[in-house]
């Protein structure tokens, strides 16, 4: 960190780890190689472990299915129908943004754009310390807006019994089959397959360590959303924001979990000074204080930068997972910041809208990851594909010539034969072999 930068508030524990922790990374294996190898008895062994669940089915039947949705207060299932109207509204106007096209880039030469949908689309819903409702509106949701035919979603048990609010949001969403599994058997068991569960294509939606890891080493096998592991918030604020907003805003994102880093950069050392004290004073009223306030301990951290500038360059290298703009001209950080899953425009908005309600995804980057990606969005559920054709013989005679030319360049000669075959059926080029 450069000498202009002073921290007021440093984490007392070291910044977490961007690879998983050897003894996380031996449990996983062990747990999918046995569910591939096992199937549905590997994922009942592993629940019952890891769970101390062991129902007749993981899948919920349609009684069960509507005997839980009908156990949720009317109020609740209308505040779900509203969060999943703004997620769809804005998933929909992604999808509308990606147009298939086709262009002719010689006389006769078409090539072509389009955006298919994914077959079968696996939602992991959190559910160890949280029922993560909000999960199945970001995951199901996205995927069915996107056009994908066959969505599998799951859940944890919540004190041994289907989570019955994740359950009607999984429902509401649109969501084909619902399973009650969690962790890295749930994972396993979509990404593999059981005698009873059908693989998927893709898997997507947040989890602990456990299910990061599970993803990571399923990779490839399926396809994943992206590396989504504890959550983490950082604020820029100027000497404008209220230090009671900012601890506020800070804390809600630390009670995730206490490995969360919850940041604060601020060009104003009082606003820093007054919001270290505002959480101290905050915590002990929280019903979470106790996981936010590890998070605030080991992970909490205020740093003193001399302009919006250098705080904008800070933010950048943290690439946070969510980065919340308290400034007097918050929308000056859409130009200057390159690195952030998602941002925070003002004082009218926060993280926890992002969360829980406003309509943007809230599966999104983390451990640096905003480097190199976005969120789960409708684009993560499409494959961009392209095709060609040629309708034009002289077209497919000159490029058959140059085929030929460019393939031998690099000894490939089964290649270049295909292009001289077109030559000369195409052409007068005759053929030399
Ligand atoms: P979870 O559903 O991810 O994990 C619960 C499961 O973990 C259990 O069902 C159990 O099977 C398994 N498990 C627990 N202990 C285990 C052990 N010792 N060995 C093997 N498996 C074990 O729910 P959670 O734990 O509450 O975690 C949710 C996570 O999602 C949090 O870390 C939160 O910060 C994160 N999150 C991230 C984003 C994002 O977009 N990055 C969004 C929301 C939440």
């Amino acid at each position: 960190m450069s000498a202009q930068h002073k921290t007021i508030k440093a984490p007392a524990a070291v910044k977490t780890a961007r690879t998983s922790r050897p003894e996380i990374v031996e449990t996983v294996a062990d747990v999918i190689a046995d569910v591939r190898t096992h199937g549905d008895a590997a994922v009942r062994r592993w629940s019952q472990k890891f769970d101390n669940w062991s129902p007749k089915s993981y899948r919920l039947g349609p009684d069960q299915l509507a005997s839980v949705v009908s156990s949720v207060p009317e109020t609740v299932l209308d505040d779900l129908r509203f969060v999943q109207q703004q997620v769809r509204g804005f998933a929909q106007a992604q999808r509308d943004s990606l147009t298939d096209f086709e262009v002719e880039t010689l006389p006769g030469v078409f090539l072509g754009q389009r955006n298919i949908p994914i077959g079968a689309a696996g939602a992991y819903v959190p559910g160890g310390r949280y029922p993560l409702t909000a999960s199945a509106h970001m995951t199901v949701l996205t995927a069915k807006v996107a056009g994908v035919e066959r969505v599998a979603a799951t859940t944890p048990p919540d004190r041994g019994a289907p989570p019955p609010v994740s359950i009607a949001a999984m429902h509401l969403a649109g969501a084909d089959e619902i399973y009650v599994m969690g962790g890295v058997q749930a994972v396993a068991a979509l990404a593999l397959g059981t005698e009873t569960i059908d693989a998927v294509d893709m898997l997507a939606g947040p989890g602990n360590a456990y299910v990061a890891e599970a993803k990571r080493q399923l990779f490839g096998e399926v396809g994943i959303d992206l590396f989504a592991g504890p959550t983490e918030v950082l604020i820029v604020a100027d000497d404008t924001a209220d230090p009671f907003v900012v601890a506020t805003d800070l804390l809600s994102q630390a009670e995730h979990g206490p490995d969360s880093p919850t940041v604060l950069i601020t060009t104003s050392e009082e606003v820093g000074t007054r919001t270290i004290a505002w959480v101290d004073r905050l915590l002990p009223d929280l019903p979470t204080g106790d996981v936010a306030g590890r998070a605030w301990r080991d992970h909490g951290e205020v740093i003193v930068v001399p302009t919006l500038t250098t705080a904008y360059e800070l933010a950048d290298q943290y690439a946070s997972e969510h980065v919340q703009i308290l400034t007097a001209e918050p929308r000056e950080a859409l130009h200057r910041m390159r690195n952030y899953g998602a941002l925070f425009l003002g004082d009218k908005t926060c993280v926890a809208y992002g969360d829980k309600v406003i309509g943007t995804n809230h599966v999104l980057p983390t451990l640096g990851a905003a480097r190199y990606t976005g969120g789960l969005w409708v684009g993560k559920y499409l494959k961009t594909v392209t095709y060609q054709e040629i309708r034009d013989a002289g077209a497919s005679a000159r490029l058959g010539e140059i085929c030929g030319r460019a393939s031998r360049i690099e000894n490939f000669e089964g290649h270049a034969r295909s292009g001289d075959v077109r030559a000369a059926r195409f052409g007068s080029a005759p053929l030399g072999w």
